[in-house]
């Protein structure tokens, strides 16, 4: 191993041709200049980087899927460990446990278990990567059902010491292995392998329903009082839009039969009048092309999941995110100021998205994983802007902060750790909750020289 270089890696640079593409955020708001992108394929390669950013102590960060709303996996005047190329995957299908290595997209990985009729709750954007998405935690539109990404997680493997890979698990260093249960990527050290216990793919519908603008209030208000409470393994998705049109629509999936399905959505059609629209697609097993069909039903012309996927392939997408979460119903004052902003829209296309929880999610202890955000939550909402033009960005960034400002009085006051916000100075606080002096504690035990640090880590 050499110690002055990564010597042997592929390794791009400033002045190469590939230099552009490489350093580019999925984000385009976000612009980092790297010193150097160091390309991994195997565990040995990610030891001889390691090496080399903390002999020489230099600034590093990890990068999988590179999916990091704030760019976290890229950095200014320094180095990028990229695990994207590790992404092989070996399925035990008796035991049903899935090996992952971290570059894997989730498109990947869904795809793979399909062929052996198995499933994970995972994220609902095929192009995320599995190790930064497990890391945070793992919300799906099978986790009312099956839980969180990392509530089947049986073990890691990790970089120990700085200096050697070693699997992680309840069984060995079960305070790390916590860590990685919602601890957040790039805070602990690198993870290259994830173990899962996955679960028997079932008969899915996914379905969609449709209100009129002027319905929002009621809209909310219904889905507030169902999404939380229906049938587990129905999971659902409310987006309040606006680019030009407004729109009101739900998405959802259902583990289970069409007439099953009509029934346990029948409160909700019938909470409005007139009743939504409602559009139904079978599945015969849960595979990727669900979570794609999934996609395509809550996409058409400014859908949430179909907007991304389109501009992340064509790489031309700013946006600004938030979130939080809530564990009370929001009262009329609220939609009020959902109102107020949904009528005062920024450039580009502004998106609320509502992803129930309860069932087999809130029926973990808060403590039980690091993902703190349980108990009695009944949704998150995200809050999303979207545009084209650089000249626009003060506009949408505010209108993001402004908006989740005016949202305050009505939130629990913790915000998820994959929908990182740079804006919030008290992040610790908000993605770990009653989790934080633990995780502070387990980050100084493993990584007592705090090497693994970007602008929202957790400080020992
Ligand atoms: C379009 C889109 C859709 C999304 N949909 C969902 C969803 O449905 N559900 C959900 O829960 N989340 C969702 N997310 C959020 C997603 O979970 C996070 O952005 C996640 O961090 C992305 O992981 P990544 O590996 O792709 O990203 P990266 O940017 O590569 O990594 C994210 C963070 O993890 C660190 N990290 C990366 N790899 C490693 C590693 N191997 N070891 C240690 N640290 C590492 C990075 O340094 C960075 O801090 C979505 C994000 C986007 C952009």
């Amino acid at each position: 191993m050499n110690n002055n270089s990564a010597n042997g890696l592929r390794t791009i640079r400033p002045n190469d041709p590939e230099y552009s593409a490489a350093s580019a955020c999925k984000n385009s708001r976000i612009r980092k200049h790297p010193s150097e992108i160091i390309f991994c394929t195997s565990e040995q390669d990610v030891l001889q980087a390691m090496h080399y950013v903390v002999s020489h102590e230099l600034p590093f960060v990890i990068r999988s899927g590179g999916h990091s709303y704030e760019g976290y996996s890229l950095i200014d005047d320094g180095v990028v460990v990229d695990l994207s190329e590790m992404s092989s995957i070996s399925v035990d299908a008796k035991g049903k446990i899935a090996s992952v290595q971290s570059g894997a997209s989730l498109q990947k990985l869904q795809a793979e278990l399909a062929k052996h009729n198995l499933a994970l709750p995972a994220g609902t954007c095929n192009t995320v990567g599995i190790a930064g998405i497990t890391l945070g935690g793992g919300y799906g539109l099978i986790s009312r059902k099956h839980g969180l990404t990392v509530d089947k997680l049986k073990s890691v493997r990790l970089l120990l010491d700085y200096s050697k890979f070693e699997e992680v698990s309840p069984l060995h260093h079960d305070d790390l292995f916590w860590a990685c249960t919602g601890g957040g990527g790039g805070n602990f050290s690198v993870a290259s392998e994830f173990s899962f216990q996955c679960v028997d793919a079932s008969p899915a519908i996914s379905f969609r329903l449709d209100w009129s603008s002027n319905q929002m209030r009621c809209a909310v208000n219904a889905w507030q009082n169902w999404a939380p409470f229906v049938d587990e393994r129905l999971t659902s998705l409310l987006i309040i839009a606006t680019q030009g049109k407004h729109k009101v629509y739900c998405i959802g999936l259902f583990l289970g039969g069409k007439s099953e399905l009509k029934s346990l959505t029948k409160t909700l059609i019938e909470a409005c009048s007139p009743p939504p629209t409602l559009t139904l697609d079978q599945h015969s097993i849960l595979d990727a092309s669900i979570q794609h069909n999934v996609s395509r039903v809550g996409a058409e012309d400014i859908g949430v999941e179909g907007r991304f996927s389109l501009n992340f392939q064509d790489g031309v997408s700013r946006f600004k995110n938030t979130s939080d979460f809530i564990a009370n119903a929001l009262p009329a004052n609220c939609l009020d100021t959902i109102n107020h902003f949904w009528n005062t829209p920024p450039p580009g296309q502004a998106i609320l998205q509502f992803d129930a929880y309860g069932g087999a999610i809130n029926a973990v202890g808060t403590d039980k994983t690091a993902f703190p955000h349980r108990g009695n939550t009944l949704f998150s909402i995200q809050y999303q802007t979207y545009w084209e033009r650089e000249k626009d960005d003060a506009q949408c960034i505010e209108w993001i902060r402004a908006l989740r400002t005016a949202m305050q009085p009505f939130v629990r006051g913790d915000t998820y750790v994959n929908y990182c916000d740079a804006d919030l100075t008290d992040y610790e606080k908000r993605y770990f909750s009653s989790n934080l002096d633990r995780l502070r504690e387990i980050k100084q035990k493993y990584d007592p020289k705090n090497f693994f640090r970007f602008p929202q880590s957790i400080r020992t």
